[in-house]
C-alpha cells in the first residue's frame, strides 16, 4: 500500500470518527478554555486563584500546619508525627482539595444521540466522599444523578467522574449537588438534570450533636423532573431501590 493511500485511509478513518463523537467542550484546541467557561457558569466555590503552583502551596501549607500542631504543644521532633504537616499539606493539595483547580476536570467526550433515546438515563450509587468546609470533616455517601437527552449522551462514568470532582473541594452538600446539576446541564445542553445526594456527616457524627446514624438528602431536580409529576416520580422510585 503506498504511503499516500495509507495517509487517506487514516484520514478518512479520524473524520469518520469525528462526526461520531461530537468534540464537545473539552476535547478540541482549547480545552482549557471551554473548562473555564463551564467552570464560569456552574456556582461557584468560594475560591480565588491566588496563582501558586502546587509545590509552593504544599509548601505553606506544611509550614503552617507544623506551627497548628506546635501550639497544640504536639512535639514534632517526634518521628511519628514529624512528617503529619508534609502529609497534610499533600493530602490537601493533591487529593481531597483537587478539585479546586480547573485542571482537574475530568475529560468529557459527548455522543451524538443517534438513537434518539429521549427516556431518562441514571446512575445510581455513586461514591461521594468530599469535605465540610466549615469544619474540614468527611462527608461521605450517594450520589443518584440522572437526565433526558438532548442532542448528545456522555459516556457513563463521565458522570461518577464530575460527582468526584466536585467532591474534591470543601463544600456544603447543597453547593456539591447545585454544581453537580449546573455542569451536566451546560454539558449536555439539557435542561432536565436530576441530582440527589444521601451523605453523613462527620462534623456531625464526631463532634458537636455527635448523632452517628443522621443522613443528609440534598436533591436538585430540574426541567421535566421538576414539573412533569411523572418523571419525577419514575425518578425518585430509582432511589428507594
Ligand atoms: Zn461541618
Amino acid at each position: 500500500m503506498s504511503q499516500e493511500i495509507k495517509k487517506n485511509l487514516i484520514k478518512n478513518k479520524s473524520e469518520k470518527n469525528k462526526s461520531k463523537k461530537v468534540q464537545a467542550s473539552l476535547k478540541n484546541q482549547s480545552p482549557q478554555l471551554k473548562i473555564q467557561e463551564i467552570l464560569k457558569k456552574v456556582t461557584p466555590s468560594p475560591w480565588k486563584d491566588n496563582f501558586l503552583s502546587d509545590d509552593d502551596k504544599i509548601k505553606k501549607i506544611s509550614y503552617h500546619y507544623q506551627e497548628i500542631l506546635k501550639t497544640l504543644g504536639l512535639d514534632l521532633n517526634h518521628e511519628s508525627i514529624n512528617q503529619t504537616p508534609l502529609r497534610m499539606a499533600k493530602m490537601y493539595v493533591q487529593e481531597l482539595f483537587k478539585g479546586l483547580s480547573p485542571q482537574a476536570f475530568p475529560k468529557m467526550t459527548l455522543i451524538e444521540n443517534e438513537m434518539q433515546y429521549d427516556q431518562m438515563i441514571v446512575v445510581s450509587k455513586i461514591k461521594v466522599m468530599s469535605v465540610c468546609e466549615h469544619h474540614l470533616q468527611p462527608i461521605h455517601g450517594q450520589a443518584t444523578v440522572a437526565y433526558i437527552p438532548n442532542k448528545k449522551v456522555i459516556g457513563l462514568s463521565k458522570i461518577n467522574r464530575l460527582v468526584h470532582y466536585f467532591s474534591r473541594r470543601p463544600q456544603v452538600q447543597e453547593r456539591l449537588t447545585k454544581q453537580i446539576a449546573d455542569s451536566l446541564q451546560i454539558i449536555l445542553d439539557t435542561e432536565h438534570v436530576a441530582v440527589i445526594i444521601e451523605a453523613k456527616h462527620y462534623c456531625v457524627i464526631a463532634r458537636g450533636v455527635e448523632d452517628q446514624d443522621s443522613l443528609t438528602k440534598t436533591s436538585d431536580l430540574r426541567g421535566h423532573f421538576k414539573t412533569m409529576p411523572q418523571t419525577r416520580a419514575e425518578f425518585l422510585s430509582q432511589i428507594q431501590k
